[in-house]
């Protein structure tokens, strides 16, 4: 969000997102990500080694991992549909972060597309670190039960309110409550009724009320449990940041 980082967490905090996470997804955006937490009481950053991005090793972001405010590794992972670092490559950074994440003691955020099987060869080959996210997750409901079945929490992006999207819309009927996420993918993929526009935090409210209407409960119980999950998730997001969201929302 260059130039409107400020302005976007102000416009989050009025729409009572109570926290944030921005990821890094090779060394320079880490780096931005770590110094926008460093302004900001309710951003947390992560530092990874993308897949598009895997050519350039994950020697070029590891020494970062130990940065203040830095709760996770990733996005690290697997990308078959671009394909911009090659399969092999790829395997073997998203291998090492995995390795990261258990010496570290730290969450990992996973990037999958069109690499479902190789993501969980993977994941199984390194073990899956405790705490484990399925970031902008695409899969239908067999993928997200294989997620659920090694312990991992299921993040939802924008794509869940897209009309198309009905293999992940299955995902979040069948992923429980408790194991639950949502995010931005900003600025990709606005939700509903912002489809098409430059995504910022703020939207997040739109794709947990799309998914607490799917599921025929309260936005509020959708927020509770999002917020306490991301809690569990991340742990290093510690209060007093990130707190039960106020039930009284200011005008
Ligand atoms: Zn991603």
């Amino acid at each position: 969000m260059p130039g409107g980082t400020t302005a976007a967490i102000q416009h989050a905090r009025s729409n009572r997102v109570i926290g944030m996470i921005t990821v890094g997804c090779d060394r320079a955006t880490s780096l931005a990500a770590i110094a926008v937490a460093a302004d900001h009481a309710d951003v947390w950053a992560t530092v990874g080694l993308h897949p598009h991005d895997a050519i350039q090793g994950v020697a070029t972001i590891a020494d970062l991992l130990d940065q203040p405010r830095v709760v996770a590794v990733g996005e690290a992972g697997l990308d078959y549909f671009y394909e911009h670092s090659p399969r092999d490559v790829q395997r073997q950074a998203f291998a090492e972060q995995i390795q990261l994440a258990h010496q570290l003691d730290l969450p990992l955020i996973i990037h999958s597309r069109d690499a479902w099987e190789d993501t969980f060869d993977v994941l199984a080959a390194e073990g899956t670190p405790e705490r484990t996210v399925f970031h902008c997750f695409t899969g239908g409901a067999e993928e997200a039960s294989r997620c659920l079945e090694i312990g991992a929490f299921v993040s939802f992006s924008g794509i869940v309110t897209f009309k198309t999207a009905t293999d992940v819309q299955a995902a979040a009927l069948l992923v429980p409550l408790d194991r639950m996420l949502v995010e931005t993918d900003a600025p990709y993929l606005a939700p509903v009724p912002y489809r098409g526009k430059p995504n910022q935090p703020a939207y997040v409210t739109s794709t947990a009320q799309f998914i607490a209407d799917l599921r025929g409960i309260p936005i509020g119980m959708m927020a509770t449990a999002t917020t306490d999950n991301a809690a569990a998730a991340f742990p290093r997001t510690a209060p007093p940041a990130l707190l039960t969201p106020d039930p009284d929302p200011r005008p």
